[in-house]
């Protein structure tokens, strides 16, 4: 059986690396114009044309979203960034209209098309619909179980995509206007504030400040507030029902999540049709809680599941790890290290790096760029470490996020300075 691509998101450059450093075979990235999560810290022009090159470098592919729904003004500028992306060449773009799938075949017809989620496919007829217009794959709307993409599969030869990570739109696909009235930030251009995912409660207007009791608990009623997709205890499932891509969600999410995610993934998609299968999914599952995370479920996969194994019930993300900086480069047994959290010495720390999975670190030093000892160092400030074998550049460096309320306080010696 052919292993499926691991499609990853990449919102910057950064999220891009990233992506590619921790195995995903492909990347969408997009530009702010033209693509839903419009605050996703997308590419500018320039930006997507090296984004691109860089992930061709690497031997990944890199599709571009234009999944906004156009109005007669867009146009224009639709058919100035298909000029544009002709000359930059992605594997392919993402679109869900039908207006801008015809600019694109008109004026760049050498690049592929995916239709977009957004486009709603849920049936082997609209499959079909597209597939002879020439679009060259379909990621497959969220709502589907497998037995009806097993049906799409059977009745269609164009590939298949489906999300299998991430982030659930509590409405359809994401046809919400929820955020939209609520902050002025419309889903529906990309600007979603998941506003599903806030914490409500109700008030009678002549009761100002008395909130009627429909809470489930005592911290509050979520009820439009789901869970995290999460499958990679059924990849083999879904490879063997025909998809060609395992797609994960989170433009908007950080490099922590990203690394964590990409990882896990990566390392389950290489073990499908492995027999331990089964026995390995308890570490993935275990790597994917130390970032940010609502609780897991497997969506619709399996027909409707009950609202309790759907809905998110806590206040807040949940992430047992957080991130602590990313590694530069590698030389020996030092590596110069961008902090992205405070850092002191005595802190123990994770190197998300094969090999050093779940081990524990102790910073017994750390230096200044010029060579000082020092004791502590801040966000964003550059510093040496040594680190273990096996380390690589593009490493992420993440600690326990409980780890600072228990840790020990070291004392500075003669020659430190402090940050
Ligand atoms: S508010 Fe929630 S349901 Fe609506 S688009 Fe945003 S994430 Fe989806």
């Amino acid at each position: 059986m052919k292993k499926p691509e691991l499609l990853a998101p990449a919102g910057d450059f950064e999220k891009l690396r990233t992506a590619l450093h921790y195995g995903a075979d492909a990347v969408y990235i997009g530009d702010s114009r033209f693509s839903l999560r419009g605050k996703a810290g997308n590419f500018q022009r320039n930006e997507l044309r090296d984004a691109v090159a860089y992930a061709h470098a690497h031997n990944a592919r890199a599709y571009v979203t234009v999944n906004i729904f156009a109005h007669n003004r867009d146009l224009k500028f639709v058919e100035e960034h298909a000029l544009l992306l002709r000359d930059i060449r992605p594997d392919a773009v993402i679109v869900s209209d039908p207006g801008i799938f015809s600019i694109f075949r008109r004026i760049a017809p050498e690049i592929d098309i995916h239709i977009s989620t957004q486009a709603n496919i849920t049936n082997a007829e609209t499959a079909r619909f597209w597939e002879d217009l020439g679009a060259r794959r379909l990621i497959l709307a969220r709502e589907l179980s497998v037995d009806e993409i097993r049906e799409i599969r059977a009745k269609t030869r164009i590939a298949l995509e489906v999300f299998v990570h991430g982030s659930i739109c509590i409405s359809y696909s994401g046809r919400c206007y929820i955020s939209s009235f609520l902050a002025s930030r419309s889903a529906n251009s990309g600007e979603c504030t998941n506003s599903c995912r806030w914490s409500y409660s109700l008030m009678e207007e002549k009761r100002q400040g008395e909130y009627l009791p429909v809470f489930e608990d005592e911290r509050g009623t979520y009820i439009m507030s789901s869970r995290d997709l999460c499958m990679i205890d059924h990849l083999p499932l879904l490879a063997e029902a025909g998809i060609d891509s395992f797609k994960i969600e989170g433009r908007m999410k950080g490099i922590n999540y990203l690394a964590g995610v990409v990882k896990s993934y990566r390392e389950a998609v290489d073990a499908i049709g492995r027999e331990d299968y089964a026995g390995l999914c308890a570490g993935w599952r275990e790597e994917l809680s130390r970032s940010s995370n609502r609780g897991f479920t497997t969506g619709m996969f399996f027909g409707k599941q009950s609202d309790t194994d759907y809905n998110f019930d806590e206040e807040s993300y949940r992430m047992s790890h957080e991130l602590v900086g990313v590694v530069l480069d590698v030389q020996g047994n030092r590596a110069r290290v961008a902090l992205r959290n405070r850092l002191d010495r005595g802190d123990e720390v994770e190197f998300l790096s094969s090999g050093l999975e779940g081990k524990r670190f102790e910073v017994a030093s750390m230096d200044d760029p010029e060579g000082f000892a020092i004791t502590s160092a801040r966000n964003e400030e550059i510093i040496f470490l040594e680190v273990p074998a096996g380390v690589r550049k593009h490493d992420l460096i993440r600690r326990d996020k409980d780890f600072r309320g228990s840790k020990k306080v070291i004392a500075p010696v003669a020659g430190d300075r402090d940050c």
